[in-house]
């Protein structure tokens, strides 16, 4: 059989929403694939389709010369990756974990992976699981090129868009954090914005069309406020950072007025009025970026 006709395998380790959709996608690619999971019994449905359950993980480890693991944090990968018998295992094979967690964290394995001759690559999911296997799933990777590419072919059965950052483990990471801070910030103002609205009679099915309004303004400023950004001007000819307080201001008073917690608004709100307390009212809200990184 020639090398072209081998089929590729995998090893899934973490069958939650997430690492059932990995195993799922790489299933319908045709890849074989492995699997396993602390707790037993997740694997019933992939199992059905084929996939091949190991009772152990440095049993499923050593099925594949890749495995992917995804699990809830790195202190979970840690505890699956570093007993004695699975790094044993992965000795000269690829880990790639697609677990979230801190850029220290995927320096930290990496670090963990090079003692232990492991091929290590860094990752991170940034769609939801049901976008597994579609055009609409988004990937980021990082550590060294080289490896990368000997293992896309298979990491391409996943689906969406793969993006190799660099070679620096810990990048993948770091525009995890970033990309989820955007989110849980955005969601946190939503929830906020659905209880203040609720307070005064308006339902969240009321809002939702609005606030979509809202969020459509997002992109083309996030690109605008990073060009603003990087170039150091912070411009707030538009609305400057003295009129965003003020509507900030408006936010914790009707929010307080029924009783609901205005705690991250205050926050924000202390942001810009030390922007404008350093002399910069005239400047956007782009020149808190500033402010927080020098407390
Ligand atoms: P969870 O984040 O809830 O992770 C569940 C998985 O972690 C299960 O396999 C669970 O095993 C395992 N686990 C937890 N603690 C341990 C431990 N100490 N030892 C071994 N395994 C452990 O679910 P998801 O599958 O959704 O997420 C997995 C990763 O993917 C997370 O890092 C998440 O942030 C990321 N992600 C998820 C998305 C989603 O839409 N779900 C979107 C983007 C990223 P057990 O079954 O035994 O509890």
């Amino acid at each position: 059989m020639s090398e072209h006709t081998v089929q590729p395998s995998v090893t899934v380790l973490g069958l939650g929403p997430m690492g059932r959709a990995l195993a799922g996608a790489f299933l319908d690619a045709g890849v074989r694939t492995t699997v396993w999971n602390r707790t037993p019994g997740r694997d019933a449905e992939l199992t059905g389709r084929g996939a091949v359950a190991a009772s152990s993980p440095e049993e499923a480890v050593a099925a594949s010369p890749l495995t992917v693991v995804c699990v809830v944090n790195y202190d979970a990968s840690d505890a699956v990756l570093r007993q004695d018998a699975v790094t044993a295992a992965l000795k000269g094979r690829t880990v790639v974990n697609l677990s979230a967690d801190t850029p220290g964290r995927a320096r930290d394995t990496d670090e963990w992976a090079g003692r232990h001759g492991i091929r290590y690559l860094d990752g991170a999911i940034m769609t939801p699981a049901p976008t597994i296997g579609t055009d609409d799933a988004v990937f980021l990777h990082s550590g060294p090129e080289e490896l990368y590419r000997e293992h896309r072919p298979v990491l391409a059965a996943l689906g969406g868009g793969h993006t190799h950052l660099g070679e620096e483990i810990g990048r993948a990471a770091a525009y995890d954090v970033a990309l989820l801070d955007v989110f849980w910030t955005a969601m946190a103002g939503y929830t906020h914005a659905i209880a203040v609205a609720r307070a005064e009679g308006v339902t969240a099915t009321e809002l939702a069309p609005f606030a979509q309004g809202i969020a459509a303004i997002l992109p083309p400023l996030f690109t605008e406020f990073a060009a603003d950004i990087d170039a150091g001007t912070y411009s707030g000819d538009l609305n400057p950072i003295t009129s965003a307080a003020s509507t900030m201001d408006h936010i914790v008073h009707a929010s307080e007025a029924h009783g609901i917690d205005a705690s991250v608004m205050r926050v924000i709100e202390g942001q810009a009025r030390r922007v404008i307390a350093r002399g910069h009212g005239g400047d956007g809200f782009s020149r808190v970026v500033e402010v927080i990184a020098h407390r």
